[in-house]
């Protein structure tokens, strides 16, 4: 069966995430990218939003803040084929009180195939990929036999 596949514009909707101890390596990643992101489109949680729109004089769709509910609207989009490019800059020094809802996000990150950076470095990657400004078809991972599964019903 030919897989499916969702096609991803030669520009990019990138949502961004930063937890409060990685918001400021966040914002400083994005001023010195601020030429590359200026080609894609830009979203983010509440507060991570607001700062990179001020930082980057560039709009920011913004979600609510994370642990308001952000996260899952980010996760939410996800699923709809709404986000192309995830970079999350989580903390792993501090536990979060939405935690749930950060392994949600990353979960469905990896469940619709999307490219996502928890870290600096993995974002620099990311961004200096040739595939950023070029159409790119993401292949679907087939959950069709999932879909079809037989359940007990009463
Ligand atoms: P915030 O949310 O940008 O609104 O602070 C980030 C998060 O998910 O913790």
């Amino acid at each position: 069966m030919e897989p499916k596949l969702r096609k991803m514009a030669s520009f990019k909707r990138i949502a961004l995430v930063a937890h409060d101890n990685k918001k400021g390596e966040l914002i400083e990643w994005a001023v010195y990218n601020k030429t590359a992101l200026s080609r894609h489109r830009l979203y983010g949680t509440g507060t991570t939003g607001t700062l990179l729109e001020k930082a980057l004089g560039q709009s920011v769709s913004k979600f609510l803040s994370g642990p308001l509910g952000g996260d899952q609207q980010i996760g939410a989009s996800i699923a709809e084929g709404k986000i192309d490019v995830l970079i999350f800059f989580w903390d792993p020094m501090e536990a979060q009180p939405h935690d749930p809802d950060i392994k949600a996000l990353l979960r469905l990150g990896v469940v619709w195939n999307i490219p996502i950076a928890s870290d600096r470095a993995t974002a620099d990657f990311l961004l200096t990929s040739p595939l950023m400004v070029e159409d790119y078809e993401i292949i679907l991972p087939d959950y069709s036999q999932y879909l079809k599964r037989q359940v007990n019903r009463p």
